[in-house]
């Protein structure tokens, strides 16, 4: 059995910015493990700009944004495993690895952060009856496919639920010439950001029908319609479609920490950062925290006593997003409530000369 001070488990923004605020504390002994065979997390398929605009003060992709993380820990002596996932978290604080290189290896961490994200709900968990075809993604697995492997797998898509996830697929999707015929949403207003809202479904003409879900699944062996119906009056109709993408909410990813937990409190040696923790709307809040928890780490490990947690940023970086009625900046998923003044908009957080009025 191998052994380290601190362990982090995930290698996305949370996980990365955990393993440098401990360095920073002055930890030594990090392991960073990482189930994909590249760090980066969930934003290695985010091609689209918008991350970093409070840490950097600039529009990033979300590889770009990872790329300078990444970099950061290159240049620093502590062990990254990727290709590697940490299959069991016992109450003593033993983690199982298993990896391509590892094999199956148990390391005993004196703190354990675990930085896993967070996992899309999926269709099953609906109350949708009829067939499972093929032709039926979630989001985030579309996001993937199309971004990280170049594939092309519909043409007619109803995209279930207006997620900011869901949201920036349709505009992808469209921009990629097909067509989307509907966002469906439960609620009456949309799900997603505002910047969202009108970034990828208002300025493309793609209906956002509220109000309304999918009850039914057609076809046999791909996907050839939804039965739609309407919420309000209870009305149904027949799409035809070839794909159905799904955008119906994120689960944090902690079912380590209930395993370390043993069914009880979390116990003193764990730390749960970024979406593990919640789900967060914005990268920077994320790198943010993930510091602090990896200093907080640090702390516990040199003391052997827990402090209370840091602040949770979401909400407090994060501004209103959008809430109906107000004017707010879309130039970035923060959503700056606006004030109108003699020479245009003034209000966004991030002091920009230029916001850009969601009205
Ligand atoms: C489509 C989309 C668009 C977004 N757009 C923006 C935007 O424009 N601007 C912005 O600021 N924010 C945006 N966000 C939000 C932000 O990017 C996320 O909140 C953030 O990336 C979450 O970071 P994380 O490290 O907690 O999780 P993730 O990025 O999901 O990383 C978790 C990592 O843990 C690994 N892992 C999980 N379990 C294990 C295990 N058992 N063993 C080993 N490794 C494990 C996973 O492989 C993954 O790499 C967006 C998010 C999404 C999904």
């Amino acid at each position: 059995m191998a052994d380290c001070e601190i362990l982090v488990i995930g290698g996305g923004p949370a996980g990365m910015a955990a393993v440098l605020g401990a360095w920073e504390a002055g930890c030594r002994k990090i392991l960073l493990v990482e189930r994909s065979e590249q760090l980066g997390g969930i934003l290695r398929q985010c091609l689209h700009s918008g991350f970093g605009l409070a840490t950097f003060g600039e529009e990033l992709t979300g590889p770009e944004y990872a790329r300078r993380y990444i970099q950061r820990l290159q240049g620093l002596p502590v062990d990254i495993l990727t290709d590697t996932s940490v299959i069991e978290l016992k109450p003593d604080g033993t983690a199982l690895l298993s990896g391509a290189v590892s094999g199956l290896t148990n390391i005993k961490a004196a703190a354990v952060i675990l930085a896993s994200g967070c996992r899309e709900r999926p269709i099953g968990t609906l109350p949708v009856t009829g067939t499972r075809p093929s032709g039926i993604f979630t989001a985030g697995a579309a996001q993937k496919m199309v971004n990280l492997g170049g594939y092309d797998f519909g043409q007619r898509f109803v995209i279930l639920g207006s997620g900011d996830v869901g949201m920036i697929m349709a505009r992808q999707l469209a921009l990629l010439g097909k067509t989307i015929i509907a966002v469906l949403e439960k609620e009456a207003r949309c799900g997603g950001l505002e910047r969202n809202r009108i970034n990828c479904l208002e300025r493309f003409n793609i209906p956002l029908r509220t109000l309304c879900t999918v009850t039914r699944v057609h076809g046999s062996a791909r996907v050839e319609g939804v039965t739609v119906r309407n919420l309000s009056d209870g009305h149904e109709e027949y799409i035809a479609c070839d794909t159905l993408i799904t955008s119906v909410g994120l689960i944090p990813e902690r079912e380590l920490a209930e395993q370390a937990g043993g069914g009880g409190a979390l116990p003193d040696w764990l730390y749960l950062c970024g979406n593990a923790c919640y789900v967060h709307d914005l990268v920077d809040d994320v790198t943010y925290e993930g510091e602090a928890i990896g200093r907080a780490a640090a702390d516990f490990v040199r003391t052997g006593r827990k402090k209370a947690a840091p602040a949770i940023m979401n909400g407090t970086r994060t501004a209103v997003n959008g809430k109906a009625g107000k004017t707010i900046c879309i130039a970035c998923p923060k959503g700056c409530p606006l004030v109108k003044t003699d020479t245009g908009w003034s209000g966004a957080l991030c002091g920009r000369k230029d916001p850009v009025p969601s009205e």
